[in-house]
């Protein structure tokens, strides 16, 4: 594998390179940076964002910039203002041993004055939104003569938000131009469109599986009637007690609606949409980037700026109309080596949607059961225990209050006090899904069991994320591998922390379970058998026990193994809430 030592770049860069603590190029980087270094042709690089793009033409823009000279040398265009400001910060990084380097970056939103000055301060490059730079150009404030290289970033972007008449005016401004980097992370028509009118001949480079396909994505989807949307969202973010998410609207009402009735109950997260102005979205950014939101409600068009690495879920509240759009706003999480999950909720008629998407994405998507209050009692119960476990008082305050503590607890139990400790910080969940609905639908539509008629069962095994078993896919190899099942044989794979579940065919259902069962994993026996209360179609609870009236332990040996701490994939164990000494409110929820 190449490594960033064997590119031939200015020693500046590579000392920042490694300052940064990059060790191997990304795919992408792989392929574009030793062509643009030696030879700077015209390019389309097929990447979307996550896939270090930036760094992929940055390193090399930087590298042919000469310093000597104070004019524009190249100019990048970006669709939105966030990637604008995002760009500029990279290449900043890049160039930090460059002396003599200016970065400069141009955008609508903010006053023109302050930029005027800046362009006129003889940067080498400039970064801007098409919008701004032509109110630049008119005004006479920059020139783009001497730019011999332009970047196009995120151009299918830039088409979808009707930049093209803007791009083909800047493009037939840069009379200097010899070279064209076009980066996309979808090949259309209109985009293949921009290369034939201002590139000649071009190369095309793709990151590959990184381009659509991330296999560290889970996606999952949940079905539930529409007007259960709401519920299940929230039933979903309280499954998730360390999320740190975008929840995708498909509109701007739906986007200010969901995220005004998810605040009024406590939950920390914001809009995000065109009708905010500039300053407002800066600061719900700002905001989410100090972890002070669990989760931005979003429209696709609002979200095209954000850039933060350690997201750990995607919602879409709506699935978008365009499948394309969906591998945009789950590309979001997943980033820089990480996994993250992507969740769709869709009502029972969407499910084909999805069908339509996994093609696109060449994943298999999971459908998994929309957790029941117990579920979620425990799960947050669990990743209460863990943050004690793990909570680090400061001292001066252990200090200050430790007579006192001591003396109003003397004669209780330690166990007394962790089970009063515990209730507090658990009631108001508990009485929230206290008799919950079942939010699951659509297990009669025909949909169900995908192939294998009208009858499944849902099986237990005993093997889940402790044994290394991270997502469904994982599990559906390892049953498959141990067993010769047909893939389509089996559906709706759930994986938890200890145990896991899944719908088998029940034509197979005999063979699978008694086949699993003579089976190890890395030594340990497995162990299948029927989901209690599981009949060919969907039982009300699916073998779960429900919280509240009816208490008593039903399900058997899975309670057993279920009962023990338990966290979400890319669940972040580290309180957010209680660290701000926040409102019982937002402890409720978060
Ligand atoms: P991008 O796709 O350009 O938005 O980059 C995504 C993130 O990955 C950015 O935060 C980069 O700083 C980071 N990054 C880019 N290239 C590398 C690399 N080779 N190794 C580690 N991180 C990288």
């Amino acid at each position: 594998m190449t490594s960033f030592s064997s590119f031939p770049m200015r020693e500046e860069l590579a000392r920042a390179i490694s300052d940064m603590g990059f060790e191997t190029p990304t795919p992408i980087q792989q392929k574009v940076i030793p062509q643009l270094l030696s030879q700077p042709i015209d390019i389309i690089g097929l990447a979307q964002t996550g896939t270090g793009k930036t760094a992929a033409f940055g390193l090399p823009l930087l590298h042919h910039t000469d310093l000597a000279q104070k004019h524009v040398q190249t100019l990048v265009l970006s669709p939105t203002r966030e990637l604008c400001m995002q760009i500029q910060e990279e290449l900043h990084r890049y160039g930090a041993h460059m002396k003599g380097l200016r970065i400069t970056a141009v955008y609508g939103g903010v006053p023109i004055m302050g930029q005027i000055r800046e362009v006129k301060a003889h940067p080498q490059v400039i970064v801007a939104t098409p919008g701004r730079l032509i109110d630049l150009l008119e005004r006479k404030a920059l020139s783009l003569d001497l730019v011999k290289t332009v970047v196009l970033d995120e151009a299918d972007e830039m088409l979808n938000m009707g930049f093209r008449e803007d791009i083909d005016f800047i493009l037939k401004n840069t009379p200097a131009r010899e070279h064209t980097w076009l980066f996309s992370a979808t090949m259309s028509n209109e985009v293949r469109g921009i290369a034939k009118r201002f590139m000649k001949k071009w190369e095309e480079f793709s990151a590959g599986a990184a381009n659509v396909t991330n296999e560290n994505i889970d996606h999952q989807y949940f079905v539930t009637n529409h007007h259960n949307r709401f519920e299940t969202l929230q039933r979903l973010l309280d499954f998730a007690p360390g999320i740190y998410g975008i929840i995708f609207t498909r509109t701007k009402q739906d986007c200010q609606d969901v995220s005004e009735k998810l605040m009024k109950q406590g939950y920390h997260v914001s809009p995000l949409h065109g009708d905010m102005d500039q300053k407002m979205r800066s600061k719900v950014m700002e905001r989410f980037k100090n972890k002070q939101l669990q989760a931005i409600v979003a429209t696709d068009v609002a979200a095209r700026g954000i850039d933060v690495n350690d997201i750990t879920h995607v919602i879409n509240y709506e699935l978008p109309d365009d499948p394309e759009v969906y591998t945009h706003r789950s590309g979001r999480t997943a980033r820089a080596g990480k996994s993250g999950i992507c969740m769709s909720i869709v009502s029972p008629k969407e499910i084909s949607n999805i069908r339509q998407i996994e093609r696109l994405v060449k994943q298999r998507f999971n459908r998994s059961d929309i957790p029941d209050g117990a579920e979620v009692v425990r799960k947050r119960l669990f990743f209460y225990l863990e943050q004690i476990a793990h909570a680090e008082p400061q001292e001066d305050f252990a200090k200050l209050y430790q007579d006192s503590i001591h003396e109003q607890f003397e004669g209780m139990e330690k166990d007394e006090l962790i089970r009063r400790l515990v209730w507090l910080q658990l009631k108001d969940t508990i009485s929230n899904y206290q008799d919950s609905e079942d939010l699951n639908a659509g297990y009669e539509s025909k949909e169900r069991g995908r192939g294998f008629g009208n009858r499944s069962v849902r099986m237990f095994i005993n093997i889940g994320q402790k044994d290394g078993i991270n997502s469904p896919e994982q599990l559906l190899k390892f049953i498959i591998e141990s067993t010769d099942v047909e893939a389509g044989m089996i559906d709706r794979v759930t994986v938890r922390e200890m145990s896991s579940f899944f719908n088998v065919a029940s034509t197979a259902a005999e063979f699978l379970q008694s086949t699993l069962s003579t089976k190890k994993l890395k030594g340990r026996k497995v162990r299948v058998e029927e989901a209690e209360q599981s009949s060919g179609g969907r039982s009300s609870g699916g073998g779960r026990e429900r919280f509240g009236s009816g208490r008593g332990n039903s399900s058997g040996s899975r309670r057993s193994d279920d009962s023990r701490p338990s966290y979400g994939r890319g669940e972040r164990s580290e309180s957010r809430g209680e660290s701000r000494g926040s409102s019982q409110k937002f402890n409720k929820r978060y």
